[in-house]
């Protein structure tokens, strides 16, 4: 196959799944990984796709997202940038969860030691941090649409303290998180 054929390929075969790991493409296309990254170097600068972690993707309407699926892991609900949690494994594969309410469930099904890294965004500046030091409010009055008990994510507890004096909710640490997340997922919301 001449190069340009195989770019064509490469071209369709992202635009069909979304996202697709460089591994995959160097099997499906029987190139050596390294004739992969030559051939998507050119789509990466023109901004066709977006570099994710070991692969490729279409890049959303939101150009500083990494997401590489485009459904939660846990519920399959479309991924929302603002809420969107990552799981980073030490195999290198990662999921990604629309809101800290699944990511978090999720954490507390991996077995010890399997997970490098958990992520999350700030909910108000976007700035991904890191899941286990961040603090979390939990059911307050603004709706994101999400799994509920909503969970929103904070890089600082003073903006989640500032946050909660308009919009209402409870503060808390990742396990605290966790443990009411346990205590009252899959029950209706009530107060
Ligand atoms: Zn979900
Ligand atoms: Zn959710």
């Amino acid at each position: 196959m001449l190069p340009f054929e195989r770019q064509q390929r490469i071209k369709a075969l992202v635009q069909k799944h979304n996202s697709i790991k460089i591994s995959e493409l160097s099997k499906l296309l029987g190139v050596s990984e390294m004739t992969i990254h030559r051939d998507v170097k050119p789509f990466v600068e023109e901004g066709l796709v977006i570099k994710t972690f070991g692969g490729i993707a279409i890049p959303s309407q939101e150009k500083s997202l990494s997401l590489d699926t485009s459904a939660c892991e846990m519920c399959h609900r479309p991924l929302d940038s603002r809420l969107s949690y990552k799981l980073i494994f030490h195999d290198q594969h990662t999921e990604t969860f629309c809101c800290p309410h699944c990511g978090i469930l999720r954490c507390h099904q991996t077995q010890e030691g399997d997970l490098l890294e958990a992520l999350c965004r700030d909910f108000l500046t976007g700035t991904i941090t890191s899941a286990a030091h961040a603090t979390y409010v939990i059911d307050s009055t603004l709706d994101m649409q999400c799994c509920k008990p909503q969970v929103l994510c904070f890089e600082f507890q003073s903006h989640a303290e500032k946050f909660v004096r308009g919009f209402d909710g409870k503060i808390c640490t990742y396990m605290q998180t966790k443990d009411y997340l346990l205590n009252h997922s899959g029950n209706t919301p009530s107060l």
